[in-house]
């Protein structure tokens, strides 16, 4: 299976079986947080990068094997994927084979596309991120593709909104020194009150990034930022795991999968693997001398992250 990975643990849904609607790493976008890495194709060229009909098959799979562990089919993964033309397809082929809830995971910047909006109306949880809405904090933040412009990407999360009836979590991704600022914030306080999301959730660089100079906010600057934006603004909390016992076959090939989607600490693993830590520190001590993965400390947290091959 080339387009599903997890089930994955997620602050924000649970236990999450990820969907994969484009390569590594083909975005609009090129965040300085980001956890996957650097964008390697940056477009706004809407294409089937990845065919349908194989996501579809791996999708089938995967719920055979899973079964009902897990609590949202999450369409994200290694770029943004409302660049795949076919999302509209998927989202229905992927309703027609469960009832589990399916959430779309996407930057928002094709909401501004009629089209786009339209696919995705299936989806029962749809997840866009805003993190500024002054342009030069846009692009220090995003460095969008150029085309971009974050005034038509709020008219098209409004828009969205009006034409959506299912339920919209907005992300804002704060970076210390960078989108914290009391300006932005108060903007993205105004621009909110005309989004109307069902939620906000505040969230900070928690993983290691593609720039060292994106540094996370400390708790109590993010209990003021929530302070700010007022009511229904939430901070992602922690992941606390289900406890799922989830039947593996090879949960060797499974921990690497996983790691090569971002990094990950061994409790994360052991969460969504529902397997013991000793466990899950043996596996990944073997593969560590094996070169496969590696281990990185931030943000004084211990997580294991692929090695990537020259
Ligand atoms: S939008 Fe998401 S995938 Fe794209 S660069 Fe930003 S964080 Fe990474």
């Amino acid at each position: 299976m080339k387009y599903t990975y997890g089930p994955v643990p997620s602050r924000r849904l649970g236990i999450s079986l990820g969907v994969d609607l484009v390569p590594k790493k083909v975005c609009t976008y090129d965040c300085i947080y980001c956890q996957i890495g650097r964008t390697t194709l940056q477009t706004v060229e809407r294409r089937e990068y990845t065919p349908a009909h194989s996501i579809l098959q791996d999708v089938k799979q995967a719920l055979g094997d899973w079964g009902d562990n897990v609590d949202y089919i999450a369409i994200s993964g290694s770029g943004e994927p409302t660049l795949n033309l076919k999302i509209g397809e998927i989202i229905q082929g992927i309703k027609d084979l469960t009832s589990i809830p399916l959430a779309v995971i996407t930057n928002g910047s094709l909401l501004c596309l009629e089209e786009v909006r339209r696919e995705l109306l299936l989806a029962d949880l749809v997840m866009p991120s805003l993190d500024a809405v002054t342009s030069h904090i846009f692009h220090t933040v995003n460095r969008p593709h150029p085309p971009l412009e974050i005034t038509e990407i709020i008219q098209g999360l409004a828009d969205f909104r009006r034409e959506y009836k299912g339920q919209i979590w907005l992300e804002t991704l704060l970076c210390r020194g960078v989108n914290d600022v009391r300006g932005e914030i108060e903007g993205l306080k105004e621009v909110i009150r005309t989004i109307r999301p069902d939620k906000v959730q505040l969230n900070t660089v928690v993983r290691p990034s593609v720039e060292d100079y994106a540094f996370p906010l400390t708790p109590s600057k993010m209990e003021s930022a929530k302070t700010a934006l007022g009511d229904g603004t939430e901070i992602i909390a922690e992941f606390e795991g289900h406890g799922h016992a989830i039947p593996w076959k090879d949960l060797e090939e499974k921990v690497i999968r996983l790691i090569h989607r971002r990094p990950v600490t061994p409790d994360d693993l052991s969460k969504t693997l529902g397997v013991h830590d000793l466990e899950v520190t043996k596996i990944l001590d073997k593969l560590t001398k094996e070169g496969k993965i590696k281990y990185r400390v931030f943000n004084q947290r211990l997580y294991y992250e692929a090695v990537k091959r020259a």
